[in-house]
């Protein structure tokens, strides 16, 4: 058998850069992180042969003892791992996990209540052209214009005039925790469904340095590889009572066979979420995120126009608000980009600036704790972000961040085994 190198060089050859650009850059993107090489190495195991339609001790195809074994692993160790009822570990993806989630609780055309796109919600949160604008009723709640916190008031009057069957607490773009008991509440008063996506934030609930949404919401759904670290994949968590639905709804109502050499590599995952490193990491993450916000946050950069919403963050990014700075997201990203920072433009929640160009940056630091970034490797790079990001940058400044963007990659290697 011959390995990719000779067979394929050309895919090869971009795997290789690829490698290349994540030990040379700094990866900042807050959705993104470093799988371990165990779990990688479940993932690109032999494991991708198989089906196993099906659940373990219950499958539609012969040969599953093995596969059985992996995903009772993964089942059991996300279960204890967030103190959760039932676990389904099959959805392919986040959006997958959030699809089966919502057919299994809802029918066509039921009120859904979440929290609108361009306010931090996900696509799948009932966005108008994705499954879930298209298939539920959608109202949407909003931030505060003037805190830029999710404005409770308004989901308490949105659930009572709409009676909504299903409400969606969670986010891909905030910067502070929610008030899961508020949220059960508001769901208990209308008779809905709670559904918690906690996609980005479930790391720091794992390590207990965020609060639980498990004990208040119906279903929680997550994505594996944002804060938690895993390979890319989902998870559905629930009640005792909906594991039927949901399982079912995963498959056969979405899905056909599941990917075991992927839940093979959660089960490595959630093992891994379990240690007192892995706690210590997330401890970092914060700490990462804590110290941009205070950076960016000083004089020095608050005249720019420069500011983060919301004057801080209590989870593992940041949300930089350029609306009156005369650099916009587009720009501030770019600039970024060409000193070895890898982050997003993100709009913010009343955005003036178009949606292609936007008036925010959303920053995250898991990946550089995975890396092994502590809070004064952080600091040197908030640092490098507000010089970047100030009036005075120009070619000599951006030579002299690239410097030190580059001394950060090479005192914290990267996958050193691999090339
Ligand atoms: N839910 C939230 C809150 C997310 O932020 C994301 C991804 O960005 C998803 C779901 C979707 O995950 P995936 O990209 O794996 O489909």
């Amino acid at each position: 058998d011959q390995h990719l190198a000779d067979y394929d060089p050309d895919v090869h050859a971009a795997i290789s850069a690829e490698l290349a650009r994540q030990q040379g850059t700094l990866e900042l993107i807050a959705s993104e992180n470093f799988a371990p090489v165990a779990v990688m190495e479940a993932q690109g195991s032999v494991l991708t042969n198989k089906y196993a339609e099906g659940y373990p001790g219950r499958r539609y195809y012969g040969g599953c003892e093995h596969v059985d074994v992996i995903e009772q692993l993964a089942i059991d160790r996300v279960k204890e791992l967030f103190g959760a009822e039932a676990a389904n570990v099959q959805p392919h993806s986040g959006a997958q996990a959030n699809a089966a989630a919502m057919f299994a609780l809802l029918d066509p055309g039921d009120t859904i209540l979440g929290l609108d796109l361009a306010h931090g919600g996900h696509l799948t949160h009932g966005m108008r052209i994705n499954f879930s604008g298209k298939l539920y009723d959608v109202v949407a709640y909003h931030v505060d214009a003037e805190d830029f916190r999710v404005d409770m008031a308004e989901v308490e009057r949105l659930a009572l005039e709409h009676r909504p069957k299903l409400i969606v607490a969670g986010w891909s773009a905030y910067p502070r925790q929610l008030d899961f008991a508020e949220f059960r509440r508001i769901a208990d008063l209308v008779g809905a469904y709670l559904m918690v996506d906690m996609a980005h934030f479930a790391g720091l609930v794992a390590t207990g340095l965020h609060p639980s949404p498990v004990p208040f919401a119906d279903v929680v759904t997550t994505t594996t590889h944002k804060t938690l670290g895993g390979p890319r994949g989902g998870v559905i968590l629930s009640k005792a009572e909906l594991a039927k639905k949901i399982n079912s709804a995963v498959f056969p109502g979405q899905q056909g066979g599941p990917l075991e050499h992927v839940v093979a590599a959660k089960a490595v995952a959630f093992k891994m979420a379990a240690s007192p490193a892995f706690r210590e990491r997330q401890e970092r993450t914060l700490e990462g995120a804590r110290l941009l916000a205070a950076r960016l946050t000083e004089p020095d950069v608050v005249d720019a126009g420069v500011s983060v919403l919301t004057g801080g963050t209590e989870v593992h990014l940041v949300l930089v608000d350029l609306r009156d700075s005369e650099l916009d997201g587009q720009q501030a990203e770019d600039r970024l980009h060409a000193i070895g920072l890898t982050v997003n433009r993100n709009a913010v929640p009343f955005d003036p600036r178009p949606p292609m160009v936007t008036s925010g940056l959303r920053i995250g630091t898991p990946a550089l704790a995975t890396r092994g970034f502590d809070a004064e490797a952080f600091a040197e790079v908030a640092d490098i972000i507000a010089e970047a990001l100030k009036p005075s940058y120009d070619e000599s400044v951006a030579v002299e961040l690239r410097d030190r963007v580059a001394t950060l990659a090479a005192a914290h290697p990267l996958y050193p085994g691999l090339g």
